[in-house]
């Protein structure tokens, strides 16, 4: 049998523009990593909050809705919304911070709104129900509406990182590439990005992957969703215990399917 990893070359990879691995490692690991900041989506909100006229009238700029900047954020927690309480031998407890309530910024900050919603609200919002707010802001909705295609509209750009599953942090990988990329001739490569989903989110998930290959794009999805799986052009099955440490490759073969 051939040693696995090793290959004397691979053909053909001329045809790619680049080689994209959307894994279901986390977006960040500390306190501070939001689905908001990792997309980049919350830059944009950020100006178009300082861009308002009652915050151009209170000389806020956009670093004042930064939850990370001392300019805006409440001091009490740190912009973090919630504090940490000393549990001696068991792991810290976090409660809500009693100066902002759980907003994160001053007062000051959280007067200036946006269609009724301050920037503390707006990042405790769910991303679908944003969408409408941010209509008229044509980047920001498109970079919301693409964490709603991929079945995240039940999300909240100021949710931690450390709160999401390995299938949640892969799907904003996936919704972050597809924003930034001029998909072209790009391989994508992913594991399971069904997982967790229910029957309606695969198949937002099937369309998402769809617009992508008709755009020139080729993926090569890990998968044991059927409706994934019939969705493909090819399959190599990978034997019964394809996918386990030590399993050996029992069986390749390749399979066209009709839709
Ligand atoms: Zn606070």
């Amino acid at each position: 049998m051939e040693e696995m990893g090793r290959l004397e070359s691979i053909n053909g990879l001329e045809s790619f523009e680049d080689v994209s691995y959307v894994n279901q490692k986390p977006i960040g690991n500390n306190s501070r990593s939001k689905p908001g900041t990792y997309t980049g989506v919350f830059d944009l909100i950020r100006k178009c909050y300082a861009d308002t006229e009652q915050a151009k009238n209170m000389q806020l700029s956009k670093a004042h809705f930064s939850f990370n900047s001392s300019k805006g954020q409440c001091l009490e927690c740190s912009g973090l919304g919630e504090v940490s309480v000393n549990m001696h031998y068991m792991d810290d407890l976090y409660v809500y911070c009693n100066k902002c309530h759980g907003k994160r910024y001053c007062n000051e900050v959280l007067e200036v709104k946006r269609k009724n919603l301050s920037i503390g609200d707006l990042l405790d919002t769910e991303v679908h129900d944003l969408i409408e707010v941010f209509e008229e802001e044509k980047e920001i909705a498109q970079q919301l509406s693409m964490l709603d295609q991929v079945g995240l509209g039940y999300l909240k750009l100021g949710q931690s990182a450390s709160t999401l599953s390995g299938g949640e942090a892969q799907r904003i990988k996936l919704a972050k590439e597809l924003y930034k990329r001029e998909c072209k001739s790009i391989l994508y490569i992913l594991d399971e990005p069904t997982t967790g989903l229910d029957e309606e989110d695969v198949e937002k998930v099937i369309s998402v992957l769809t617009d992508l290959k008709e755009k020139g794009a080729t993926i090569i999805v890990i998968e044991h969703n059927i409706k994934m799986i019939k969705a493909c052009d090819y399959i190599i099955e990978l034997g019964p215990t394809g996918g386990n440490q030590g399993g050996h490759i029992t069986k390749v073969g390749y399979q066209s399917v009709s839709l």
